[in-house]
């Protein structure tokens, strides 16, 4: 291209695009503010909500960051990062997602003068890991534990956490309902680390209000052929059998070929498939299960079998719902009947199939190994009952991590400022550049309350000045205060129960993915990638445009 007379050195193929420096990096700082910038207005208690739908015309409202940054199909190289930490930070704490976006944008705003005034990436992000290591340091100390307190207790305060995350969400009027409903749940499945063992189960209609915990297991009736009626619906200690067998005569196979050389022997055949059907029941009945439960289909011959013997069947159950029985009633799934042995039959206190809107359920409460909760969610239309679902999930974690890690801190801004503070006030003790850099990470995480304050409509300016000042008091009295939502001045967040144990991991991920963007001076876009996998898809990161295309938004 540069020159036609030499034969050249060809590196890239024809076409790639390369941009690299300084209006690289800004180029890739502009798009993750674009990020941030879409998901600031989601939070806190007053946040608002994102309505997104997608080309096949699925609508999804919802608050949570994660969700939202999922949904956006982000196809910016660089900001595909903040998508990235959104999720991670999903994963890891399930809360937080909203607040781990806005630092990570807040951060890089905050390097953008100092990058465009020529210095050094590298001389920022040494600085931020040390802020950012501080602030982690000065969080672990300001945290406050609740070990050692009675289960009681544990459980007021575990509320209050749940509370906080579902403060800022659509079902957040009915933050107390649900915030000791997940709490139950919690405490039911106990240390166990499997979280599938908390099922949510929705059902459209009804007010949030009739939404239910089962200490157990529940699940939607199967499909069931004629006969079921005659089942008994309520059992008092049944013995339950799960299978993963089919319980139903079968249609031969196209191929299959009999040669019969007497048409007598014709009938024979056929007694001998009912007989091997006609066994198998009546092992299941054997065993003394009340309750036969099977992962594949039980036919009508069955079911009427079953009603004949007033035993309870139900087939095509969910895998994950037939794992959850198994491990709520301490059952083990069968792939035979011959040898059912006592020991393989599980049991609970009730089962009862009941009607919850218009679904019919199983219910079985009780059980002995406990270790499992189902919450059964009502509400008007699907998006909303989507979207407490997710709002459940998000409080789970929550209450989870706390019950885990057993610390809180004081929330709405009160850590973030606390912090900032700490950072402004040792960065006044370093000679040099990199005073300003921590001082640039202080200002970024008082982003936090100012956008709390913005999204309640307070005038952030002055919120943030009383916050300020209150910080600074010599005798660390104002630590803990924080925005009030409800009046638009400052509180003691932590008296007010507005508690959470999620902003370790956020600052650490934010930095990371900050001083990831902030290290990557070049991009090279291969031309053929992109063509043959559409944009959307393939392009890995550290590839891409690099020339501030911005972000798709639909
Ligand atoms: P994220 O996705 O980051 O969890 P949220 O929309 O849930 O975002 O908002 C969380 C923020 O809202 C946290 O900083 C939390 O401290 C704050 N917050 C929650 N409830 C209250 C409240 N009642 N008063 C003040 N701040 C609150
Ligand atoms: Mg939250």
């Amino acid at each position: 291209m540069a020159s036609m007379m030499q034969p050249q050195i060809i590196l890239l193929k024809e076409g790639t695009d390369t941009s690299q420096g300084k209006a690289q990096l800004i180029s890739n700082i502009n798009a993750c503010m674009a990020v941030a910038d879409v998901v600031r207005t989601t939070l806190g208690p007053r946040g608002m909500d994102k309505l997104i739908h997608d080309d096949k015309g699925n609508t999804t409202i919802s608050n949570d960051g994660a969700t939202i940054m999922k949904l956006l199909d982000v196809v910016h190289p660089a900001a595909k990062i903040l998508v990235d930490i959104a999720k991670s930070q999903d994963s890891e704490v399930g809360d937080g997602t909203t607040t781990v976006v806005l630092l990570a944008g807040e951060l890089l705003r905050e390097a953008k003068p100092f990058i465009e005034d020529g210095v050094h990436p590298q001389n920022l992000i040494r600085s931020y890991r040390t802020a950012s290591n501080m602030a982690i340091e000065k969080v672990k100390e300001l945290a406050v534990s609740i070990e050692g307190k009675s289960l009681d207790e544990k459980r007021r305060l575990l509320a209050k956490c749940a509370a906080t995350t579902l403060s800022s969400k659509l079902i957040g009027g009915e933050k107390d309902f649900f915030a000791t409903m997940v709490v139950d749940a919690v405490i039911a499945i106990g240390t166990d680390d499997r979280l599938n063992m908390i099922g949510i189960k929705k059902v459209p209609g009804g007010t949030m209000r009739d939404s239910f915990l089962v200490n157990g297991v529940a699940f939607k009736k199967t499909f069931s052929y004629a006969g079921f009626e005659q089942q008994p619906k309520k059992f008092i200690n049944p013995k339950i059998l799960l299978l993963n067998i089919e319980l139903e005569l079968k249609s031969e196979k196209e191929n299959a070929e009999i040669r019969l050389s007497d048409p007598l022997q014709y009938q024979s055949i056929v007694d001998a498939e009912w007989n091997i059907i006609y066994d198998k029941l009546d092992k299941c009945v054997k065993s003394g299960a009340k309750i036969v439960l099977s992962r594949l289909a039980i036919g009508d011959l069955a079911t009427q079998y079953f009603a004949d013997r007033d035993i309870f069947c139900a087939g095509r159950v969910a895998e994950d719902d037939l794992h959850r029985v198994a491990a709520a009633t301490g059952a083990t799934v069968q792939t035979s009947v011959n040898n059912v042995i006592d020991e393989v039959l599980g049991s609970c206190e009730i089962f009862e199939e009941k009607q919850v809107g218009n679904e019919r359920f199983n219910i079985f409460s009780g059980c002995p190994s406990g270790q499992t909760a189902t919450i059964v969610l009502r509400g008007g239309a699907d998006q909303f009952i989507e979207e407490a679902e997710r709002s459940l999930h998000d409080a789970i974690m929550i209450v989870r991590r706390a019950m885990k890690n057993s610390t809180v801190v004081a929330g709405g801004g009160a850590i973030d400022m606390e912090i900032s503070r700490y950072l402004w006030q040792h960065a006044r003790n370093i000679a040099g550049k990199s005073q300003l850099f921590i001082n640039s990470f202080a200002k970024a995480l008082e982003v936090i309350p100012r956008q709390l304050c913005d999204n309640a409509g307070f005038d952030a300016t002055d919120v943030l000045n009383k916050l300020r000042q209150k910080h600074a008091l010599p005798s660390g009295e104002g630590a803990l205060y924080g925005v009030d939502i409800n009046t638009g001045g400052i509180c003691d967040s932590f008296a007010n129960f507005v508690w959470e144990p999620a902003l370790i991991n956020a600052i650490n991920a934010a930095t990371e993915a900050a001083c990831l963007i902030l290290s990557v001076d070049e991009t090279v876009k291969n031309p053929k990638s992109e063509s043959a996998q559409g944009e959307a898809a393939g392009m890995g990161r550290g590839r891409g445009a690099g020339r501030g295309r911005g972000m798709r938004r639909r």
